[in-house]
């Protein structure tokens, strides 16, 4: 005899409703029409109800079943794959097992991608669905980076080879010219709505209401209950025809704040709906935010943290550290990184590599790796100082989008090289320091793989130590 259960769930304004027939997961829904680049109807109701899944299931019979039984399960479909943590109450159970049905599907071998040795439930309705195992990529460490007086040694995880060295030699070369200076220009993360009304008229009516000086104090009131740490800075509109484009930008504490300035946004739509009630909400994403693509909003504007890192390396640095002269580096920069990117109608990739450290010290942190897109916007500057003797570099990065809190920081590897930096969780004393103090690391060691790349390409070294440490025999 089955018994049906109905669990009910209410996120924001959002309901879920999940019902079960016995053990078996008959239906699910929610009522919730926005979307975004994360779907985060469907990341708020991973994390609050696949959670009560999980717990209501830990008593499932199929958990008392065999790993070939719950196998043949899922390889004809009878148990969807999705389900496997809330049918056994046990990851690591359903990583082993959905991975062998996944072979057993493919007719192929999953072997070297390891399974053992990871907290499954460290992930669960937070960073990953659908577990099999986890990707090994090496961590290595490049420093110290002697940045406002104090030393860092920067964690970096990548497969490309050089990546380390180069930037650890540019660390070297700052080290011996007595350290780089950062400033921290602007701290905001944004996220921009897009609402329809029947005319262009109307849809200028609210731009002028929500960017009206005197209205600010009451929008950030409603916007800032959403969270304890985000706190509404500005909005700015951009209309196109009967559309609205409403990019607010707020401070996030330590987190990187994506989720944070979601919630907020959707408070404060809510509460304009009473004063524009032929508003449309179209997305609570309209792309003018703008995350995960390329845009010139944030290149100009900034996004997360806008940070410039400068430092003056020394003549006789140049010559012993980095293997070439300052005359060679200025005029490499203004010919490749300005006027180079300048004919490739570049947006924001005035730079050597930028990519390269981002990504790496991304993946090292458990930063969100796909918004390296505009995280590596960056402008390289280079410049004779001291009659021409010693080189001035500085990198402007108006787009770092990091968080201590949050995401993937939180999953034990991450958080240990959060924790090297010195800038692991929430800083208790100042919210939001330690996020801040992580961007600069970012955009020093950015700085420093500037110097090494740029050296390299100017001492016509880059092939041959590419080929030295870059290259695998093993497909030869
Ligand atoms: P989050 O984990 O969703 O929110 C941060 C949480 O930490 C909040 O609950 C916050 O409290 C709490 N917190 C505790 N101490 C804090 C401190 N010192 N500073 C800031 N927060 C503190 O993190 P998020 O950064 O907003 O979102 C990150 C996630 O969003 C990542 O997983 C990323 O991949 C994903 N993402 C989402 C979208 C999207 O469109 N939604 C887009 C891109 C990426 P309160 O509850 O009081 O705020």
């Amino acid at each position: 005899m089955f018994e049906m259960t109905a669990i009910i769930t209410f996120v924001g304004s959002c309901i879920y409703l999940v019902v079960y027939f016995g053990n078996t997961l008959v239906h699910h829904t929610h009522y919730f029409s926005d979307e975004d680049e994360d779907d985060e109807s469907a990341q708020e109701f991973t994390t609050n109800t696949v959670r009560c899944e999980y717990e209501y299931h830990r008593a499932s019979s199929l958990k008392r079943e065999g790993d070939e039984a719950v196998i043949r399960a899922v390889v004809s479909g009878e148990t969807p794959s999705y389900s496997l943590e809330s049918e056994l109450g046990d990851c690591k159970r359903a990583a082993v097992i959905r991975r062998m049905a996944v072979e057993r599907i493919a007719g192929k071998s999953l072997d070297g991608l390891p399974v053992d040795g990871f907290d499954y439930e460290s992930i669960l309705g937070r960073c990953c669905e659908m577990a099999v195992g986890y990707v090994q990529i090496p961590v290595g460490i490049a420093g110290p980076m002697l940045l406002d007086g104090k030393e860092f040694l920067v964690p970096m995880a990548t497969t490309e080879g050089c990546l380390l060295a180069s930037t650890n030699r540019g660390c070297k070369a700052i080290y011996a010219s007595g350290g780089a200076t950062g400033v921290l220009l602007k701290d905001g993360m944004t996220r921009a709505p897009v609402v329809r009304f029947g005319t262009a008229r109307r849809a200028a009516d609210l731009k002028f209401f929500v960017e009206e000086p005197r209205n600010f104090e009451t929008l950030a009131s409603v916007f800032n209950k959403s969270s304890r740490f985000a706190r509404l800075q500005s909005i700015r509109c951009a209309i196109a025809g009967k559309n609205l484009y409403i990019r607010f930008t707020c401070s996030t504490g330590d987190a990187m704040g994506m989720n944070m300035v979601s919630k907020g946004v959707q408070n404060v739509l809510e509460y304009l709906r009473a004063d524009f009630p032929d508003m449309d909400l179209i997305g609570i994403s309209g792309n003018y935010c703008s995350d995960k693509k390329p845009a010139a909003v944030n290149w100009i504007e900034g996004r997360g943290k806008s940070v410039v890192c400068e430092a003056i390396i020394k003549e006789e640095v140049v010559k012993t550290v980095l293997k070439t002269n300052v005359a060679s580096l200025v005029e490499l920069n203004m010919l490749k990184n300005l006027t180079g990117s300048a004919m490739a109608g570049a947006l924001g990739g005035f730079n050597a590599h930028a990519s390269n450290i981002v990504s790496a010290v991304y993946l090292a942190t458990g930063q969100d790796p796909a918004q390296n897109v505009e995280s590596s916007h960056c402008i390289t500057m280079m410049e004779a100082v001291n009659d021409g003797n010693d080189l001035h570099v500085s990198v402007t990065m108006p787009s770092i989008e990091v968080g201590t809190v949050g995401g993937g920081t939180q999953l034990a590897s991450q958080s240990a090289c959060l924790n090297l930096l010195g800038v692991k969780g929430a800083n208790k004393e100042s919210a939001g320091s330690n996020a801040r103090q992580l961007a600069m690391v970012v955009a020093a060691a950015v700085l420093a793989g500037e110097l090494s790349l740029m050296s390299a390409i100017a001492a016509g070294q880059l092939v041959k130590s590419h080929m030295k440490y870059n290259r695998s025999n093993k497909d030869n």
